[in-house]
């Protein structure tokens, strides 16, 4: 096997798969300067407009002047320092679970909780659109591992009906990609009727949905059905970060077990502290309900019939060369909404994610509405979901 990389390379060139980074050379907010023009930004996942907030940055230079700048070591080590204990009891009551567990990222979560969890023997029964991360983590795990179409309740009782070992469902409240909503009463009850549990992703719910902004499970009064509750601190709460919400057992098994937890140094105090205040802000309903309501106005400005279920609104395209000729017109036009393509979605599946925050104006939702109209993707064209 060769270390020349040049002709993989060139190969997804030919194929339009190699990708760039993009520079932002602006805050993170609903307008970026990107190659020295201001853009209006509807691909962002700061969907309460948090990223850039007053609140958040004193949070974040307050955090610094109280804990330093870093953590010094893994948490079980020495690097549990006060604001991650605090911002766990905060997501543990935010989540109405026992306990909580933070992580540097939602992607280290899942690839920490699933392994620790489950093994060979076991089974874990995935959603098609499953995010990368829980893919990934439970291949790490050596379970044998199952996928039923897209919120396709028969075909997961099926699965659930051959399952062996320990049977974990994994699902997300809101899918990255489509922003349709799983059917959780549904996967409760059939996930009771079969003894299995179930991993919710509320990744993209929390902030945006549920009473207080506190995802889909709170929406409909499940908390307590669901076993392992992932969600990010990256999204709306507007840093980084991931966290697992549970059982006290399941959290202490998981400072445990958890490689990703145990084995990886601290996420900074600061953030900690700073991720804090933005529950805080969320729940208490002061900016957080402000803040929300804006975000849901925007989006029924964005689309009335039927009006989106989360923030993400996807134009669905099809064909990769054209959805990408597209999001360069309206980039032209000064609106930053990117193709997204394989392997993110499935082939002949590309489309334009279109996220809405509480930061964009109406006027800036108007011109988009205008731009999509210009490139023939009136309201009409928009589907309800993918
Ligand atoms: N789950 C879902 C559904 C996501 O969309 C993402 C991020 N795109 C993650 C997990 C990973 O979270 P993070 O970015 O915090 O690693």
């Amino acid at each position: 096997m060769s270390w020349d990389l040049q002709p993989q390379i060139d190969d997804w060139r030919a194929q339009d798969l190699w990708r760039e980074l993009r520079l932002v050379e602006s805050t993170q907010g609903p307008v970026v300067k990107v190659d020295g023009k201001e853009m209006v930004n509807f691909s962002s996942n700061d969907y309460l407009g948090l990223a850039d907030s007053e609140v958040l940055k004193q949070a974040m230079q307050e955090g610094v002047d109280f804990y330093g700048a870093g953590s010094g070591a893994s948490r079980l080590v020495c690097g549990t320092l006060r604001p991650h204990r605090d911002l766990e009891d905060a997501l543990a009551f935010f989540k109405r679970t026992e306990a909580a567990l933070t992580f540097s990222s939602g992607y280290a979560t899942a690839m920490g909780t699933i392994p620790a969890l489950m093994g060979q023997g076991d089974t874990i029964i995935l959603d098609k659109l499953c995010h990368a991360s829980l893919v990934d983590a439970s291949r790490l795990s050596g379970a044998t591992i199952r996928v039923f179409p897209h919120n396709h309740l028969g075909k997961l009782e099926k699965l659930l009906q051959t399952a062996t070992g320990r049977v974990l469902i994994v699902t997300e409240s809101i899918f990255s990609m489509d922003g349709d909503r799983c059917p959780l009463v549904e996967i409760v009850a059939l996930k009771e009727r079969h003894g299995a549990w179930l991993m919710l992703d509320e990744a993209h719910a929390v902030g945006v949905i549920g009473p207080q902004g506190r995802g889909l499970a709170a929406e409909l009064g499940l908390e307590g059905q669901v076993e392992l509750q992932m969600g990010t601190l990256s999204k709306a709460i507007g840093l980084s970060g991931g966290y697992l919400a549970a059982s006290r057992q399941v959290i202490d098994w998981l400072i445990n077990r958890a490689r990703s937890f145990v084995y990886s140094t601290a996420p900074p105090p600061a953030v900690a502290h700073a991720a804090l205040v933005g529950i805080c802000e969320i729940l208490q309903g002061k900016d957080g309900d402000t803040r929300r309501g804006r975000l849901w106005k925007n989006l029924a400005l964005l689309k009335s019939d039927p009006l989106p279920t989360s923030a993400i609104v996807p134009w669905i395209i099809g064909d990769e060369q054209k959805a990408m000729d597209i999001s360069s017109q309206l980039r032209e036009a000064g609106l930053l909404i990117p193709a997204i393509r394989y392997p993110t979605v499935a082939r002949g599946s590309a489309r334009l994610r279109v996220t809405c925050t509480a930061g964009h104006s109406e006027a800036q939702i108007r011109r988009l509405l205008a731009e999509l109209a210009k490139v023939g993707l009136g309201e009409s064209a928009a589907p309800a979901e993918a």
